[in-house]
């Protein structure tokens, strides 16, 4: 099984804590989530994807391979490929891709490139960031 990830639903994926756009959402990441954090997780394949993912899927934003707010996700994705150096195109497993965030990201990287999300002024991320990066 290959998942398709876009690149700033790495950090969001380690980030998450159960909360998001519609109950169909939420329960589409949750399952996404309980898979790669359970035993095993960390060799589940990912591929990179420059359009909606496996997280997308039921989100009442998704519109085909876009999101109704593309040029706020362009930004984000944008920033979170550059600091992770994820190209689309790429496979990387779940256990990868954490060491890649623990090499590249940084608590003023993830202020920077996290700044237009909405869900960042809750703090759960950065809370979630600090301690896996401590
Ligand atoms: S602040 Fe937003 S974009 Fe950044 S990791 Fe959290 S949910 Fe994802
Ligand atoms: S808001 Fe857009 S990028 Fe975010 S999960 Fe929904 S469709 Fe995907």
């Amino acid at each position: 099984m290959t998942i398709t990830f876009r690149p700033h639903h790495f950090l969001c994926t380690l980030c998450f804590r159960g909360k998001g756009h519609s109950p169909d959402f939420i329960r589409n990441y949750k399952k996404i989530h309980k898979n790669l954090f359970a035993t095993g997780g960390d060799i589940i394949p990912i591929e990179v994807v420059a359009h909606t993912d496996a997280i997308c899927e039921p989100c009442p934003n998704k519109q085909n391979l876009l999101c109704k707010v593309q040029e706020k996700i362009n930004v984000l994705d944008k920033g979170h490929a550059e600091v992770l150096q994820l190209i689309p195109g790429e496979q990387l497993t779940w256990g990868e891709a954490k060491q890649r965030i623990k090499d590249h990201m940084t608590l003023p990287a993830f202020h920077r490139i996290c700044e237009s999300c909405s869900w960042k002024q809750y703090g759960a991320c950065e809370k979630v960031l600090t301690e896996f990066l401590s």
